[in-house]
């Protein structure tokens, strides 16, 4: 069994890692890789330790860390803050980001940008992997109640607009899950208490802003921008959409300046012959590629 971790709130209680802020922006972020800690001596220079008799005693040269903008998170060199609303956006329905462990340290989050956008207590931020009802009572109430909704597409979830029309109650809590689509999955299907909300997906025809990650389909969206869409839904609110998503496209257009590559989704890929890896050996997620390359929804 997997041992249960506690989830967190980043902002009462985790310092976010600046390692990997050391260097220039580069493009994509999976070429920023982890921390810039100097590696630890291999044996063949611990052979060379005695003629370097001495340099132990010098001060270690600290990587200069990149100061990080307190309310954007980006460095504040490239802080996105201008790009932001001077003041959070006044909304009534709250959000709350269940954010996978991983999905915290990479360096091109959108969820920092949602959460400068939005007043501190309508947006939480929860990391972990499992959630249980006894130590995370806040969840589990905000789970139970009527008027919560748990965004997860697929077979069971209703489309929003139409779950509003239908609905006796009125949202008033989403969830949204943070993380790669297979995180998102282990994170949904694992955690009891997500059975209780309404499941529900967006009906959208927009395509990802977000070109800088890979996404499966050209229709995936980015936790921003799903919380965009379903905000500016529920708040009936058209600019809603428009000013969150306005960080998200500077970022995207300072990154691709800089060196990014324009990341086309896996679908797009493999329907044209550009998918640049071989194809799996296992069964199900060869059928998974196979799902993808005809378009139909998994
Ligand atoms: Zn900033």
């Amino acid at each position: 069994m997997e041992p249960r971790k506690e989830a967190r709130t980043p902002r009462d209680t985790v310092a976010r890692p600046h390692g990997v802020w050391t260097t220039p922006v580069r493009g994509a972020e999976e070429q920023w890789g982890g921390e810039d800690s100097p590696a630890a001596p291999s044996s063949d220079s611990e052979a060379d330790c005695g003629s370097a008799d001495g340099l132990w005693g010098l001060p270690v040269e600290q990587t200069a860390r990149r100061p990080e903008c307190g309310r954007c998170s980006r460095p504040q060199k490239v802080c996105l803050c201008p790009f932001l609303p001077v003041h959070p956006l006044h909304i009534s329905t709250h959000l709350y980001i269940i954010q996978h462990p991983a999905e915290e340290n990479k360096v091109l989050r959108t969820v920092p940008l949602l959460e400068a956008c939005l007043p501190q207590d309508k947006c939480k931020v929860k990391i972990g992997r499992r959630f249980s009802e006894e130590r995370d009572t806040e969840l589990s109430t905000v789970c139970r109640k009527s008027g919560t909704l748990i965004f997860y597409p697929g077979a069971e979830a209703t489309n929003l607009e139409e779950f509003i029309l239908d609905s006796p109650v009125y949202p008033s809590t989403i969830i949204i899950i943070d993380g790669t689509w297979s995180q998102a999955k282990d994170i949904f299907y694992k955690n009891s208490l997500f059975r209780f909300p309404k499941q529900v997906q967006l009906k959208t025809t927009i395509s990802s802003q977000y070109v800088i990650r890979m996404q499966p389909t050209n229709r995936c969206l980015s936790t921003l921008e799903c919380a965009a869409v379903a905000l500016s839904i529920l708040e009936k609110n058209n600019s809603i959409l428009e000013t969150l998503l306005r960080p998200l496209q500077a970022l995207c257009s300072f990154q691709l300046q800089h060196g990014a590559q324009i990341r086309l989704s896996k679908e797009y890929l493999l329907k044209n012959g550009l998918y640049p890896k071989p194809m799996p050996k296992n069964k199900r997620k060869l059928r998974k590629m196979e799902l993808l390359m005809n378009s139909v929804k998994i």
